[in-house]
């Protein structure tokens, strides 16, 4: 059995009394939200903080509130909680319900499914796996094990929430030792398996803005092996926006975001895909040409689930099956 590593446990109530906690307690003090993916984390050595502090005892985290241009929404709400958006927020709601079990969503904040670490088959092992075949460079060692002579890390963002943030143009508000700062979903996330996310350690995610729903749609589809438990292998955010507001069949799109999770260090938008879609009503040609576009980027490597090759092909098949979707909602 893997055990969790001595450390002392922090509960502020307050934003400014967990950053002054985080400063004190320096590189060595991490926050935690529900724990589901830095207490296993902790037990295989990947992190090792002497201090957690937690943010669940921070009201000013917690539910969501009407904010200029949308909603904004508490970084500690549980991804069960994040049900209650469905209505206004579909697609933000399905990609919560896609993320492992039941429990595991009662326990799991957005925040820390937006902070997630990313992961690799090389990495999400226990130590002893890890020293047996010789640490990677994500953690205590030198060299990359999926790809050798490479200088960085190809470890997988596997969140599922955040290729839809990126997708529909969602804003982060961060909150550190020198105030705040407004950050867009797509410059929060970095190409790079270990340095992943741009936010500095100390920093912490407030809150989430969604953009009001006035005029777009989006919709969010996942490959897995087991339907009702796995992470992500390939994740496709599908956003459009419509000239009338969507209500009509002939509508035309006038703008498009297609992003990929699980394929790159970070949520990927494919700038080619929306634009294959500009212009269209999403006919089949048109989402023929942005399936095409979506695939040819993505180049999933041979660190997580299933075959290497047929997940690339898979991205054709779920942009196409996301595309669909939002053009069947019309009718
Ligand atoms: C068996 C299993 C299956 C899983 N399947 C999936 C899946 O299919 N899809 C998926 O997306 N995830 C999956 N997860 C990962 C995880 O459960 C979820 O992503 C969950 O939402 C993480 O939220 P948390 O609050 O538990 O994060 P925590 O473990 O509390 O935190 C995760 C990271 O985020 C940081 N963090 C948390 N909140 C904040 C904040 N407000 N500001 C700054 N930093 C913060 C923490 O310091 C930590 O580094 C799975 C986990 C397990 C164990
Ligand atoms: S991609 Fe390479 S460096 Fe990164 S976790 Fe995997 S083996 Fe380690």
């Amino acid at each position: 059995m893997l055990r969790l590593p001595a450390f002392a446990y922090l509960q502020p109530t307050s934003l400014a009394e967990a950053l002054h906690m985080k400063a004190d307690a320096g590189p060595e003090g991490s926050y935690v939200a529900g724990g589901t993916d830095l207490y296993p984390n902790m037990k295989r050595r990947h992190q090792e903080p002497k201090t957690v502090i937690s943010l669940m005892g921070i009201e000013e985290l917690r539910g969501t509130r009407n904010a200029e241009r949308g909603t904004a929404v508490g970084a500690s709400i549980t991804l069960t909680e994040l049900q209650a958006l469905r209505d206004r927020y579909p697609a933000v709601a399905t990609a919560g319900e896609l993320v492992s079990t039941p429990l595991l969503r009662n326990m799991g904040t957005l925040g820390g499914n937006l902070c997630l670490d990313t992961r690799c088959n090389y990495y999400n092992q226990s130590y002893e796996w890890r020293k047996a075949i010789d640490f990677c460079m994500k953690k205590d060692g030198a060299i990359c094990w999926v790809a050798p002579s490479s200088p960085r890390c190809w470890a997988v963002s596997s969140s599922d929430v955040a290729p839809v943030m990126v997708a529909i143009g969602a804003e982060y508000r961060l909150v550190g030792p020198k105030g705040e700062r407004l950050v867009p979903a797509g410059r929060f996330y970095h190409n790079d398996g270990i340095n992943y996310l741009t936010k500095q350690p100390d920093e912490i995610l407030a809150d989430v803005r969604l953009p009001a729903p006035d005029g777009w749609d989006a919709v969010y589809h996942k490959l897995r092996r087991r339907g009702s438990f796995d992470f992500p292998v390939l994740g496709v955010a599908a956003w459009v926006k419509y000239e009338g507001g969507g209500k009509g069949e002939g509508e035309r799109v006038t703008d498009a975001s297609i992003v990929l999770g699980g394929v790159a260090s970070y949520p990927q938008e494919v700038p080619e895909a929306g634009a294959a879609l500009k212009g269209s009503t999403l006919e089949d040609d048109a989402i023929a040409a942005a399936a095409e576009a979506a695939y040819r980027p993505s180049k999933p490597l041979d660190n997580t689930d299933f075959e290497l090759s047929w997940r690339k092909q898979m991205t054709r098949v779920y942009v196409t099956r996301a595309l669909q979707e939002l053009r069947g909602r019309r009718r």
